[in-house]
């Protein structure tokens, strides 16, 4: 096997190392997306149960007034009883129908405060069924991006013992150093010189002399523009 085959070799892994670190590294941010869905269906349902505790604390509200109201009125009919004269008792009958008045109102609220209940809790019902089925959903799919990360890294780990494996093959450690420096700036690093001379990584038509120098193999034969190592089908 000539050396630049054995990088071939070796790029192959690379190829597919390089992927799977994409693909590693892009799960995550995909998870996260999912799970930002949820946040409108929490807060949804957030607001829906803010709705409901107003709704019920309006009508506690209401039971409270009605009740100082009612126990206002018995007050005043108890002091009533021992007025002496017609006018004060008349002045105290005004005032028990304000209030009584007053009550008749609150009560009026608190009723009206009661019929809002039952669409709070309807709110939150359907909010919550909203919700448990958005979860539900990106529960599964983040369970499926985990599983495919614990794949991914499983295979990221063999491929690398791979690479270990056709690293000891490249022979020559000048070839090698050459691969390893222009592989993180020109992927990929070991290209086809075309049959009518041309770079396959940058499409600079080589000098004949590369040509004949790929052809007849002799040592390591970079573009004379990007330096991309290259090699012929035979
Ligand atoms: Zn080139």
């Amino acid at each position: 096997m000539t050396v630049v085959q054995t990088l071939i070799d070796l790029q192959e892994v690379d190829g597919r190392i390089r992927e799977l670190e994409l693909e590693l590294k892009d799960l995550p941010r995909r998870k996260a997306l999912e799970t930002a869905r949820l946040n409108g269906v929490t807060a949804d349902l957030q607001a829906a149960k803010t709705n409901q505790e107003k709704a019920n604390q309006r009508v506690r509200e209401l039971e409270d007034d009605a009740k100082a109201l009612k126990d206002k009125i018995q007050q005043l009919k108890v002091s009533q009883m021992g007025l002496k004269t017609n006018k004060e008792y008349q002045d105290f009958s005004i005032q028990i129908d304000l209030v009584s008045h007053d009550l008749e109102t609150t009560e009026n609220n608190q009723l009206a405060a009661m019929d809002d209940l039952p669409s709070a809790e309807a709110r939150i019902k359907d909010a919550q069924e909203k919700f448990d089925a958005a979860a539900g959903g990106v529960k599964a799919y983040c369970d499926e991006i985990d599983e495919r990360i614990a794949a991914v890294s499983a295979e990221l780990a063999q491929a690398q013992k791979e690479r270990a494996e056709k690293a000891k093959l490249v022979t020559d450690p000048r070839f090698m150093l050459y691969y390893e420096r222009l592989r993180t700036k020109r992927w990929p690093v070991v290209v086809q010189l075309t049959r009518e001379g041309v770079c396959d990584g940058c499409h600079l038509v080589q000098p004949p002399s590369v040509s004949q120098m790929v052809d007849h193999n002799t040592g390591l034969v970079a573009c004379t523009m990007c330096g991309r190592i290259l090699y012929r089908d035979i």
